[in-house]
């Protein structure tokens, strides 16, 4: 079992990140995507520190939609942060989170979309996916990707809504990751892609500390609640929860890339 979306190095973590970790292997988790800012140092260093305890955690890197405007009129930069993780010992597997967010609308819209414009051609010239975060932006979200990602694998991350929206995704090429908002009774549309969505093209996550599933709703979240996104998508999908783990796990190693996610110094059987 993987969570492909968690930020595990965030300063939350800092302070008991061991026993973070011990339970998300208590919990059967084979390894996690771990997401980082692009251009926060501290986050960084921390991710090396999650890396040092648990050996089966890559990386995400990438400037948020939030963050955009740090980098706005510095082309290049963010194509700079990304290429140095890259070349870190950091197991980076997918350029992420990137996308627009009009709901906060943290950084000006057009900034946005040029920062979003420019890492989708980073990961193409690297040959990563893209791990995708909109929000109240699906127009936009989707004409560009439909323009820059032809080909391109990636995943909306925390995906919801309703089968319409997730089949315009999956037209797409893109997967979809589940996270702990299928636990909430009231998240009927996202029930319906539950069962809808095509075996292989599902992941699971925790987007760690955030959306913490029930019954812990409105705690700190953690990796080893991933468990319970798996089981109650085992019920959605009438499958095992083994089942839905093998599947979702091989999908995330196949999206993510199994030697990123087992980048350790014993055979990469040892992965699964
Ligand atoms: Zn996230």
């Amino acid at each position: 079992m993987i969570d492909t979306h968690c930020h595990l190095a965030d300063e939350v973590f800092a302070g008991d990140l061991d026993a973070v970790v011990a339970r998300a292997k208590d919990a059967g988790l084979t390894g996690a995507v771990c997401i980082l800012a692009a251009g926060d140092a501290g986050e960084r260093v921390r991710a090396g520190r999650v890396r040092e305890l648990w050996c089966h955690v890559a990386s995400a890197i990438g400037v948020h939609p939030h963050q955009a405007h740090e980098v706005a009129g510095k082309p290049g930069q963010a194509e700079a942060w990304i290429r140095d993780a890259a070349a870190a010992d950091l197991a980076v597997c997918a350029v992420g989170e990137i996308g627009l967010d009009y709901h906060y609308d943290f950084s000006p819209r057009d900034v946005q979309r040029d920062v979003f414009a420019e890492q989708l051609a980073v990961a193409r010239a690297m040959g990563l996916p893209v791990v995708i975060h909109t929000r109240e932006a699906d127009e936009d979200t989707f004409a560009m990707l439909a323009a820059d990602a032809q080909g391109l694998p990636g995943v909306f991350h925390c995906f919801t809504g309703g089968v319409d929206r997730a089949r315009r995704a999956l037209d797409l090429g893109f997967h979809l990751s589940l996270a702990g908002i299928l636990t909430f009774p009231k998240a009927t549309d996202l029930h319906e892609v539950a069962a809808f969505a095509p075996a292989d093209r599902l992941l699971i996550e925790t987007d760690s500390p955030f959306l913490a599933p029930v019954p812990f709703r409105g705690k700190r979240n953690e990796p080893a609640n991933v468990a319970r996104v798996a089981a109650r998508l085992a019920e959605l999908r009438g499958a095992t929860v083994d089942t839905v783990v093998a599947q979702t796990t091989a999908n995330a190693l196949q999206l993510f890339s199994a030697q990123a996610l087992a980048r350790v110094d014993t055979p990469r059987a040892s992965m699964l």
